[in-house]
């Protein structure tokens, strides 16, 4: 089947057209950065109304680019959340409108469901179950990824998550925004030992993460005057790097052994980040999946993928499907309203 899948969660605005055997035919992809830069966050309420104005453009554009019209394509799958509401509205409904008008299934995607199967899209040879640390702006969690739908969560973030401690820091340090990659640029002419920080958690039984202490200690480092910022943004990543090294062994510890290592998310885009998680793969035995850097960070070709993965297994929504600003993936998190779900 053909799926054309729409995101819209965030600050990334974007429609691709994916095929059930992985052929990616078309991706489009507009991001709000200039938007949002003078703030130095994103803004809910300009980031809706970009949304508006570029969504349908870049459907037309990646129909255009494929070569097929709606009536070639077998669904639209949309993200339905979790992410700020006016956005996740905006693709949604546009979702809806296209499903109606061409009578086509709709298919409502978890944009964490999106990041969590993007690995497969990747890797045609990745098998369930695999433990997968999803690091992206909003979320840090290790999920057991035991098939489409069936996510147990083994561990999340007590207060803020990876991609957010990343943005944090490149604030403080005054490296600007999008912060993750300015602050793994930074860190390139630095020494990760040159600054000595805190690395919240490690060694603690639970495979939980915090950052949040972590941030406060780069607050303080930076008010010291001592180091060069490169040096403390290379100790930040370091610091951030061990976290995640040691939560992984802890899970990997816990469980019976999956079929791969996976990590998603747009943290997953670090260089760092994914070279030290391939030696903790290497350690354990087991594969390493990354999907390549583009499709880590916000996409439609990761939603058109999950969309496909649902169709396969019969999961279609109703066109009164709600949009989610909160919506976790395991049952457990549907149930616990508590930090970092
Ligand atoms: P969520 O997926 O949790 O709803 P989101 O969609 O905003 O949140 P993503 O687009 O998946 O998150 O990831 C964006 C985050 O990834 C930002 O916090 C950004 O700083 C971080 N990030 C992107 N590239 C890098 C990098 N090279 N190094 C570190 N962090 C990065
Ligand atoms: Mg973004
Ligand atoms: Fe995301």
């Amino acid at each position: 089947p053909l799926i054309l899948g729409l995101e819209s969660s965030c600050d990334e605005t974007a429609a691709a057209l994916v095929r059930g055997d992985r052929t990616i035919l078309s991706h489009k992809l507009a991001g709000q950065e200039a938007h949002h830069a003078p703030f130095g966050g994103v803004v809910p309420e300009i980031a809706a109304r970009a949304h508006v104005e570029v969504l349908g453009p870049l459907v037309e554009a990646a129909l255009a680019d494929a070569g097929v019209t709606l009536a070639g394509v077998d669904a639209i799958a949309a993200t339905a959340g979790p992410g700020l509401i006016g956005g996740v509205m905006v693709g949604l409904v546009t979702g809806k409108a296209l499903a109606l008008s061409a009578g086509k299934p709709l298919i409502a995607v978890n944009h964490l469901e999106g990041h969590a199967l993007s690995p497969r899209l990747a890797d045609p040879d990745l098998q369930f179950p695999y433990l997968l640390l999803l690091v992206s702006g909003g979320h840090c969690q290790l999920l057991l990824v035991e098939g489409v739908g069936a996510y147990r969560r083994l561990a999340t973030t007590i207060d803020d998550a990876a991609g957010e401690a990343f943005d944090k820091t490149a604030k403080l340090l005054g490296l600007g925004f999008p912060g993750g990659p300015a602050v793994e640029r930074a860190a390139a002419d630095g020494d990760p030992r040159a600054v000595p920080l805190p690395r919240p958690l490690v060694g603690s039984g639970e495979p939980h993460f915090s950052f949040a202490g972590l941030k406060s200690a780069v607050l303080r480092a930076r008010d010291a005057g001592i180091h060069a910022t490169p040096d403390i943004a290379a100790s930040f990543q370091q610091a951030v790097v061990d976290c995640l090294v040691d939560r992984t062994r802890r899970a990997l510890g816990r469980i019976a052994p999956p079929t791969a290592l996976v990590v998603a998310g747009g943290v997953a885009a670090n260089r760092a980040v994914r070279g030290a998680l391939e030696q903790v793969a290497a350690e354990h035995g087991l594969r390493f999946v990354a999907p390549p850097l583009w499709l880590c960070t916000d996409n439609a070709a990761m939603i058109a993928w999950a969309g496909a993965e649902r169709l396969e297994a019969g999961l279609t929504d109703p066109l009164d499907v709600p949009a989610r600003a909160r919506w976790p993936l395991d049952p457990e998190g549907e149930r616990v309203r508590g930090a970092g779900v």
